[in-house]
């Protein structure tokens, strides 16, 4: 997932962000409240992390901006200890959960996960669709009762699909959400990617669970179970 972090203390910001890409997200940080905004606005996030305390722009400021603007990515707001009236406004002004300073960094990415299933429908940590199932703590994936081992990116490419199920997904959002720029963002090597994954899922080709739509992208085709 695209993961963006606004928080002016430089340790803290490049702990978080070293933490979330290896964990496998593209992450873009911001070190004030102005830059945050705009990063907010321009690319596709899926989750964001707000510092309140932040320069240029406080980060109460920041949230009420991008809900105004209609922006429904779901914000985790860190707050100072002590300062317990802040989350209360954070949460007014359209936060959808905090964390108290000092943070740590496992309970920041299992809040982040938490918050993004939620914003998707998924309330439990484990997603099921027809014969797959995603442990997302574990990152771990069964088809029909099966462990399947997928490489990291496999793994992030069918979570993406999961999340969702049922839709059609462009070509640039899977790489706006799974590569950085950094990365190699050549069509073909999702192309490759995708057979990989398909093989892996469905070995007999008999479930096609991933469509292909001619110019449009591609479709987890199976129906999502809520649990
Ligand atoms: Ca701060």
């Amino acid at each position: 997932m695209r993961v963006l972090v606004v928080e002016d203390e430089v340790a803290l910001r490049e702990s978080i962000v070293r933490a979330l890409r290896e964990a496998g997200n593209v992450v873009d940080e911001a070190g004030d409240g102005r830059q945050g905004l705009y990063l907010g606005n321009e690319f596709p996030v899926d989750v964001a992390i707000v510092d309140l305390g932040l320069p240029d722009m406080p980060g109460l400021e920041l949230v009420r901006s991008w809900r105004e603007a209609g922006r429904t990515f779901p914000i985790l707001i860190l707050t100072a200890r002590g300062r317990w009236q802040e989350k209360v406004q954070g949460l007014e002004a359209g936060a959808d959960d905090y964390l108290v300073k000092p943070v740590h960094l496992q309970e920041v990415q299992a809040r982040l996960k938490a918050l993004v299933r939620r914003a998707s429908g998924w309330a439990d940590p484990t997603m099921s669709a027809g014969d797959i199932v995603l442990d997302t703590t574990t990152q771990r994936v069964h088809v029909g009762g099966q462990s399947v081992e997928l490489t990291a990116y496999e793994y992030r490419l069918l979570e993406f699909l999961m999340v969702h199920a049922g839709a059609v997904v462009s070509k640039s959002d899977l790489a706006e959400h799974l590569y950085d720029d950094q990365t190699d963002r050549d069509s073909n090597v999702l192309e490759v990617l995708l057979a990989r994954l398909r093989r892996k899922l469905d070995p007999g080709g008999t479930m096609k669970p991933i469509e292909t739509l001619r110019g449009r992208g591609y479709r987890l085709r199976l129906e999502r179970e809520t649990p």
